[in-house]
């Protein structure tokens, strides 16, 4: 073990590579793309450093292209998660004893693996099991995921070198203890850079983990589990399970050994687990902690300066890339009168060019959403408008599922500020619009701050310094993660730190220190170099 004060390489964010025409990247990403579509892949779990494969097989198709199979993955049982909650806890001495500077040299190692040898195959399984195109996977699977493992690093030793003070004979230390147990990783489709960190976060700090996935992100967890094993990540730290949510839940909510729950998904299943959680609290050794963050309903609003074409783009970057289904797309705006119809023209004119379809073609701005029930859902929403009074359709509004789940990039124009699509997420290429009579910003504000329950993301758009102030203070609780002139999307870990308030989450910064400072738990050590002899204090003597 080195007694050296090590310092660690410092993070930079990963330069995210342009795909242009002609680039050695584009041409190594197609490649890998047709190479994946020639296989049928049979992905297993990863319980303890084996492969565990069962005769549960369910298929993987990409949902852009609903008839080509990527291959299946193998359903597990209550007895595989036991299992996995087995190993973990079987990992669990030796990791935490593992030094830090070799837990660091773990993630640092898999953050340049998935740089270099891995960047085109996790590129490429996001983009077919998750419907991206190249540059939304780019940014995700490889950019993002690199800058938590790396960041984290950092934020470790930060973390690591905070101790308190100590006075003349003593000695005061603070030591940064694991959690007592296991932690459980439930994450979602929309970012396979989450669902990594939510494991490495943890693990970083000598945890362990029980990790179920989306179903509908298994094919690029497979990738992640590959890498973490490559850079040396020892048998049953990290356990990759696929079961249904509630299956997982029953086995790991009544473990004794249940330390912590790292959850990133929609309000609805977070709001069930706390209460499950609550209801079992006499089960667990501890009180396990509860990290979660959840949905959004991501507003922008112009103020009458603002630059209508400056707002526009903004709303079709925020509102459509990835399809919306981003927790932070924006997906409410608020647009003065005066530049409605500006904005609107630059809106039209754009989602004319857009184009939609599979990822192999790179032209393709817009992909499929994630699975049928969204479609179902998301559809259902515009179906409504068509009837209801209160809102309009004004761009978009078509969509077919008999390819892929396809639905056209949209905008509501909503009369009733109120009105359902713009309070309720609905995770997919859905923009709500009202507007306001521009006289009416200060009373827009609170409309903007009241309208819904989550406070995620939000943006201001304004050239006017007293407007942008007043909006800034107006809606300070109204956004975790807040734009001036900036579309609400596109967070950058070590740049803006991630996450919501109210029914968004518990705010807890993703990629940050204030996330790592969760998932230990500090002992306090006194060392007294020479105790006293004498049980007397001076105050006892009266002469
Ligand atoms: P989801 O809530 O449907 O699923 C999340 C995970 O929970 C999945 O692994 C799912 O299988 C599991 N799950 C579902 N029901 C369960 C149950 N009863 N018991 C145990 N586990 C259960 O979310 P999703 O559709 O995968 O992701 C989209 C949601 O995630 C959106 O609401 C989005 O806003 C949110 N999100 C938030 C952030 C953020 O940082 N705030 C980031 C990404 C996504």
């Amino acid at each position: 073990m080195s007694n050296s004060f090590l310092t660690t390489p410092t993070p930079k964010n990963e330069p995210v590579k342009s795909y242009a025409p002609k680039s050695a990247e584009k041409k190594e990403v197609k490649a890998m793309l047709k190479k994946l579509k020639k296989q049928k892949r049979d992905i297993p779990m990863f319980i303890g450093g084996k492969r565990v494969t069962t005769k549960s097989k369910v298929a993987i198709h990409p949902p852009h292209e609903l008839k080509h199979t990527l291959g299946h993955y193998n359903k597990g049982t209550k007895k595989h998660v036991n299992d996995a909650i087995k190993a973990a806890l079987a990992a669990k001495e030796s990791w935490a004893a593992t030094p830090w500077q070799d837990r660091a040299a773990i993630f640092l190692r898999a953050a340049d693996l998935l740089c270099g040898p891995y960047r085109a195959r996790m590129n490429a399984a996001t983009m077919l099991g998750q419907s991206k195109n190249i540059y939304q996977a780019e940014i995700d699977a490889v950019c993002e995921m690199a800058d938590f493992f790396r960041f984290n690093v950092q934020y470790m030793t930060d973390m690591y070198a905070m101790q308190p003070e100590s006075v003349d004979g003593i000695w005061n230390t603070l030591e940064y203890r694991p959690l007592e147990g296991f932690i459980f990783a439930l994450t979602p489709f929309n970012f396979t850079s989450i669902a990594a960190n939510l494991n490495a976060a943890p693990a970083m700090l000598g945890n362990v983990c029980v990790w179920k996935p989306s179903e509908t992100q298994i094919y690029s967890a497979e990738v992640i589990m590959e890498i973490f094993e490559e850079a040396g990540l020892p048998p049953g730290v990290i356990n990759l399970v696929y079961v249904s949510g509630p299956t997982a839940g029953e086995v790991i909510f009544n473990h004794p050994d249940f330390a912590g729950l790292h959850f990133t998904g929609s309000s609805g299943v977070f709001n069930h687990l706390w209460k499950t959680i609550g209801n079992n609290l006499p089960t667990y050794k501890s009180y396990p902690r509860i990290v979660g963050e959840t949905g959004g309903k991501d507003f922008v609003i112009a103020h009458p300066s603002a630059n209508a074409t400056e707002v526009a783009v903004a709303l079709t970057r925020g509102a459509f890339e990835f399809q919306g289904q981003k927790c932070s797309a924006a997906s409410r705006a608020y647009v003065p009168k005066s530049l409605w119809s500006a904005v609107k023209k630059k809106m039209a004119a754009d989602l004319k060019t857009i184009k939609t379809g599979t990822v192999e073609d790179f032209t393709n701005f817009v992909n499929a959403v994630i699975d049928e029930k969204a479609f179902d859902k998301i559809t259902s929403y515009i179906k409504a408008v068509k009837k209801d009074k209160g809102a309009k359709i004004v761009l978009g509004g078509k969509y077919s599922k008999s390819k892929g789940y396809f639905i056209e990039p949209t905008v509501i124009e909503a009369s009733d500020p109120k009105y359902t699509t713009m309070c309720t997420e609905l995770f997919g290429p859905v923009l709500t619009i009202h507007v306001y009579e521009d006289k009416d910003w200060s009373k827009t504000l609170k409309l903007v701050d009241q309208t819904s329950p989550y406070a995620l993301t939000g943006a201001v758009f304004s050239n006017d310094r007293a407007a942008t102030l007043e909006a800034n203070y107006a809606l300070r609780n109204a956004a975790g993660n807040y734009y001036i002139n900036d579309k609400p999307t596109g967070a950058v870990v070590g740049q803006q730190p991630f996450g919501g308030a109210r029914a968004s989450g518990t705010n807890d910064k993703a990629g940050s220190i204030l996330n790592l400072f969760r998932w230990v738990s500090a002992r306090t050590m006194k060392e007294n170099f020479v105790p006293p002899r004498d049980y007397r204090y001076p105050f006892l003597g009266e002469k």
